[in-house]
């Protein structure tokens, strides 16, 4: 049986030119990137060549960008960072509803430090509203955090309206960038970001690595000591073959990203009528919003999510019912509760993510085998019936 993977917010494959430029520098440039003769200047260079590419894809300064093991490490620092630099003695954040736990946990945690949070709602298309940003501010609020692209519906949030609503109140604006970062063209210069997340594994890098945008002029309180690693707001040896992986990434998607969008989003058209013209009482969740080109995010009424999963599993397709990250829990998404979805339909709910290997092919066998569960199990349903 040949899998066809569907997951690729979860994790995305690493390309022969990404695994290539990693496997050069670990072949070929063993030393410390902080030692001063030949073997950790080789190091150094493919660092900052590295650094460059990514700030060449990103419109911003070499300067602007910090390695970290991830987008978790990305969001902490940016939020972490932010709050404990700021003087006064009860700060102010306002996020949303529907970001990822690297953002929401770092904030429970930020509660416990005293700082107070405010959680916008979204609408039914699983955006946030500027001006109910706009309304949660108050003299207090030093920063305001929000994703690009949501992982779970792909909406595109506005975030240069947000970003205006945050500068204009001399606030600072996070954005959690992991999802946008090469599936959308994201520029420094106008998305109005101070700082900008970024995750490899999600764009087609080995896992471990990512970095943080931070505009020049903004101050961070490490939250790692040790070297003056990164500008002294990442102390520990850098991880030099993963760091030139996520820059030959960056150059790759530089090179690929319209034809590939156009390609992904085609393919996400036909995965969508197919789905909707086969399976009765489904619908596709977030279809207002401006999305990524490459999720889509179904409910099919009378269905376990999890039990789709493993039915879909079975028959050689990995897909994902909310996020990756709260798999395993009863939980139902926190992201589609936030629309108002009933907790059935987002139990309900399946993640079907697009990347550089799907085919057309696939769509279509995926297509057949979401039918054939989706029946197989709306059969076993004691309170399903067809409309
Ligand atoms: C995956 C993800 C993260 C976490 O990134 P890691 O590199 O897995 O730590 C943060 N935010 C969003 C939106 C994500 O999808």
């Amino acid at each position: 049986m040949e899998r066809a993977y569907f997951d690729h917010n979860a994790a995305s494959p690493v390309a022969p030119e990404v695994l290539e430029a990693f496997t050069a520098v670990l072949r070929d440039a063993p030393g410390n990137a902080s030692s001063i003769h030949h073997d950790g200047q080789i190091a150094k260079q493919r660092l900052e060549m590295a650094r460059r590419q990514i700030a060449a894809l990103l419109h911003c300064d070499p300067k602007e960008i910090v390695f970290t093991s991830g987008g978790t490490e990305s969001d902490n620092l940016a939020l972490f960072g932010i709050l404990r630099e700021v003087p006064i003695s009860r700060p102010h954040l306002i996020t949303t509803a529907i970001e990822h736990p690297a953002v929401l946990r770092t904030c429970a945690q930020l509660e416990r430090e005293a700082v107070a949070i405010t959680y916008v709602p979204v609408n039914s298309g699983g955006l946030a509203d500027p001006s109910s940003i706009r309304a949660a501010l108050t003299p207090e609020t030093v920063l305001i955090s929000v994703m690009h692209a949501n992982n779970e519906t792909g909406a595109i949030q506005p975030v240069q309206a947000i970003a205006e609503i945050a500068h204009a109140a001399g606030a600072l604006f996070h954005i959690d960038g992991v999802q946008a970062f090469g599936k959308i063209p994201v520029r420094m210069d106008e998305t109005g970001a101070d700082l900008y997340s970024i995750s490899g594994h999600k764009a087609g890098t080995p896992k471990g690595i990512g970095a943080l945008f931070v505009r020049k002029g903004v101050h961070l309180t490490p939250m790692i000591f040790g070297g003056r690693h990164e500008h002294g707001l990442r102390a520990g040896t850098e991880n030099v073959p993963a760091a030139a992986a996520l820059g030959r990434a960056a150059a790759l998607i530089e090179e690929t990203l319209p034809a590939a969008s156009a390609r992904l989003r085609d393919l996400r058209g036909r995965l969508e009528r197919g789905i909707r013209s086969e399976v009765p009482n489904c619908g596709v969740n977030a279809h207002t919003a401006p999305r990524l080109p490459n999720t889509t995010n179904i409910y099919f009424d009378g269905i376990e999510g999890e039990a789709m999963v493993i039915s879909l599993d079975l028959k050689g397709f990995s897909v994902s019912s909310g996020s990756a990250c709260s798999s395993g829990a009863v939980e139902p998404s926190h992201v589609l509760l936030a629309m108002g979805l009933s907790p059935e339909r987002a139990r309900s709910s399946l993640r079907f993510s697009l990347g550089p290997t799907n085919t057309a092919d696939q769509v279509d066998r995926l297509i057949a085998a979401v039918a054939s569960s989706a029946a197989q199990l709306r059969r076993l349903s004691p309170t399903y019936s067809e409309r």
